[in-house]
């Protein structure tokens, strides 16, 4: 049986006749007129009776005789159907073309209960006449009944048989004229069909077998007289049909008896299977006759247009050729089985499309929650609906049909995907950023020792695993555009450049500490060596040639220099180890060291003209003078006598502080004579410094050669000027000094 459907096939099929009410199906349905037209209500017939959903599920009889002959009144008995009937008053021809019914007894129950969804085609008669048009509408009638229907019910009175010249013979010639016909065309494609005699108002004297024997040599006799096509001659009747024969007695004269006989041939409509030990009849009085091998294999939803499509052929006379129909039919039903099939499929996965396009022309990345999950589901219904449907019409354009939709399907479930994948890439890429800056932000609250590496390699192994489980959980398993490997190769490649941004933003906050941490204790010691400035004792290194007696504090550059030296030597470093913790290049770090002296330079300079702010260097240069005027070599304090040489010793400590001024006024180193060797130290930037890495540097004269600047210039602390003008307050306040301790002098003397 077939199984419950599901309810995207309801409301509509086939696309014929829509509009049909069950008013219109009063007596069935009509489905070639008396004009040879098609019905187009068919399909709304079948849906009408719920067959169109049955697939196999159904089975098609025709009845054939000549007029009159009680073939309408037959199957109304027989299947409870309300075919046109000729009144016993009027004598006229009532079936007119061909007309179908459902089997209405079909429900009753009981082990002989007839099959499910039995159609009945009860076909216009023939009288024998010779007319023809008559004898036009016979051949095509009968060809269409063959080409469709599993059993053929031939209706004949008893006083018939035997008479070989009579209506029924051409009819029957007619037959197996058109079945040859047909199998030319269709050797390998057509059935079998069961011809059940039904012999009417049977007396009961001459036994039905006789009747039988009689009627099987009357269609031999037919066969051998047919002009058979090429390649044919040698065929059997048997080759093409099964036989059955009944008597009924007269409905008239014994209508009871005519009733129950017609109840127990009812029971002969069961699905059944034939002996295979006995060919050919069927000859057993309550066996069933509705085999599998009669079965024309339309699938009932299809049947509408297959049927259309062969009376169309036999009606313009055109070789009917089967396979064709089936084929075509295939394709129209295959191609709205697949759009029947999109229908809940677009439910659910165009909402999606449609959140996505916003999405992106929103320039968000939002995620699809289970986007997997649910496109594998939306497919597998809609493939698994379609085969169902699909798969009972021709197999090779089922399986076209088929590929057909699934790269249709696939191709917008791979956009979905991977613009899914788009969105994690994007997303993956800013949280791998913030979650880096986070941690780094983090580590430098609880002091600079943070492992910048570790944190990047953990945080993007996590992005890593992130986003392999989006793409885990957004494809469809076993279908090949769910393949993630370029786009996770892709976002690999992305996190290493963002890497090795945060890691040169690191860099950047690397050098800015140790910039830091130079100028502080440049702050520091360079400072402590201009303080020492302050005594007129402190420093006095004896030079290298020993030959010229320097003055005190000679040395005083030598030891900024040294300092200097030392103090950035330090810091490169560790900020060379520390560089290389995280993985900076071997260039990246060697342009950062390159910065960081220029930037130490810079910082030492600043220090200084700092130190030599006017201010400071008078206080500076007063107590060195102070220091040697006041004191005595001890370091005692002076207590000036009027019997001292205030005048000689005013004298020598202020030339000697003097002296001062010229070797403040230049950084020179004493052991050289000259300036430091700057250029050599500094060195040349590295080939790799960028326009960035430059942005932020102060030029230094006699280092960079745009730079207008001498090294002499950029080593000079005080213009000549400025000397002179610190020399002469100096002077002056030397000169208060000195006046001070002749008056302490004389005051001294006084007390
Ligand atoms: P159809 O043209 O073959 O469909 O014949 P109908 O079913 O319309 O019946 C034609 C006439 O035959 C009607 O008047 C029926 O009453 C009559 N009739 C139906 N069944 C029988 C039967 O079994 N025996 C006889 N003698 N007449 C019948
Ligand atoms: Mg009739």
């Amino acid at each position: 049986r077939h199984p419950t459907a599901p309810s995207v096939m309801n409301g509509h099929f086939a696309g014929l006749g829509e509009n049909a009410s069950a008013a219109d199906f009063e007596h069935g349905v009509q489905i070639v007129d008396q004009e040879k037209n098609f019905n187009e209500n068919l399909g709304a017939y079948l849906q009408m009776e719920g067959i169109i959903r049955a697939g196999f599920n159904y089975h098609l009889i025709s009845v054939f005789g000549s007029q009159s002959t009680g073939k309408s009144t037959l199957l109304n008995f027989l299947f409870g159907t309300q075919f046109g009937v000729m009144s016993e008053q009027e004598r006229r021809q009532t079936t007119k073309g061909i007309w179908m019914s459902r089997n209405k007894k079909e429900h009753a129950s009981g082990e002989r209960r007839m099959a499910d969804n039995i159609l009945v085609m009860d076909v216009e008669g023939t009288d024998g006449r010779e007319r023809g048009e008559d004898q036009d509408f016979e051949r095509k009638s009968a060809l269409f009944a063959l080409a469709t229907s599993e059993v053929l019910i031939v209706n004949i009175w008893e006083h018939q048989v035997g008479l070989y010249q009579g209506a029924n013979m051409g009819l029957l010639k007619t037959v197996f004229e058109v079945n040859l016909q047909l199998f030319l065309k269709n050797a390998s494609n057509i059935t079998r069909s069961l011809l059940f005699f039904v012999i009417r108002d049977h007396l009961g004297t001459t036994p039905v077998s006789n009747l039988k024997q009689t009627l099987i040599q009357d269609l031999q006799r037919i066969w051998t007289g047919l002009s058979k096509p090429p390649g044919l001659e040698k065929s059997k009747i048997e080759d093409y049909f099964d036989f059955a024969f009944v008597a009924l007695p007269h409905k008239i004269l014994q209508p009871e008896k005519f009733e129950q006989e017609v109840r127990a041939l009812g029971t002969r409509f069961r699905e059944g299977y034939k002996d295979p030990k006995r060919a050919g009849l069927v000859d057993e009085q309550s066996e069933p006759i509705l085999l599998p091998e009669y079965h024309r294999r339309i699938p009932a939803d299809g049947f509408p247009i297959y049927a259309r499509g062969v009376w169309e052929q036999i009606d313009s006379n055109k070789d009917l050729d089967l396979p064709t129909q089936q084929e075509l039919l295939a394709q129209f039903r295959c191609d709205e089985i697949s759009k029947e099939v999109l229908v809940p499929f677009d439910e659910i996965i165009v909402p999606l499309e449609e959140q996505q396009a916003q999405d992106v022309a929103a320039g968000k990345a939002s995620i699809i929650v289970k986007l997997g999950k649910t496109m594998a589901g939306a497919r597998s219904t809609l493939m698994a609906s379609f085969e169902e449907e699909a798969s009972r019409y021709h197999k090779a354009v089922y399986k076209r049909k088929q590929a057909e939709l699934e790269t249709k399907v696939d191709g917008r479930l791979k956009t979905l995907f991977q613009g899914q994948m788009t969105a994690a890439h994007k997303n993956g890429i800013n949280d791998f950023s913030e979650a880096v800056t986070q941690s780094v932000k983090a580590g430098q609250k609880k002091g600079s020792n943070y492992d910048f590496h570790k944190i990047v390699q953990s945080e993007k192994e996590r992005a890593l695993k992130r986003f392999e489980a989006e793409a885990q959980s957004s494809l469809v398993a076993n279908t090949p555009w769910s393949d993630y490997k370029s786009q996770l190769n892709l976002y690999r490649k992305d996190l290493d450049a963002v890497s090795a941004r945060l890691r040169k933003e690191e860099m950047r906050r690397l050098a800015t500490r140790s910039e830091r941490w130079v100028r502080s204790k440049l702050d520091e010691s360079v400072g402590l060596a201009f303080n020492a400035l302050g005594s007129g004792r402190a420093g006095s290194g004896a030079p290298a040639d020993g030959q010229t007696k320097p003055p005190a504090t000679g040395d005083l550059w030598d030891r900024i220099w040294t300092i200097f030296t030392d103090t950035v030597s330090y810091a490169e470093e560790r900020f060379a180890e520390r560089a290389q913790s995280f993985d900076a290049s071997p260039d990246e770090v060697e342009v950062g060291l390159w910065r960081l002296r220029r930037k130490s330079w810079g910082a030492l300079r600043g220090k200084v003209d700092d130190e030599m702010m006017e201010g400071n260097l008078l206080l500076k240069l007063r107590e060195n003078f102070e220091d040697k005027f006041r004191y005595d070599d001890d370091g005692v304090p002076r207590i000036w006598r009027p019997t001292d040489d205030i005048e000689g010793l005013y004298t020598r400590a202020r030339e000697s502080t003097l002296e001062l001024v010229p070797l403040l006024a230049r950084f020179r180193l004493a052991r050289t004579g000259g300036p430091p060797p700057l250029e050599a130290w500094i060195g040349e930037g590295p080939a790799e410094v960028t326009a960035a890495d430059e942005e932020d540097l102060v030029p230094i004269g006699g280092v960079d050669e745009e730079e207008a600047r001498t090294l002499e210039e950029e080593m000079t602390v005080l213009s000549d000027g400025k000397a002179a003008d610190l020399s002469a307050r100096f002077k002056k306040t030397a000169d208060g000094v000195y006046v001070e301790a002749k008056r302490s002098a004389i005051g001294g003397m006084t007390q």
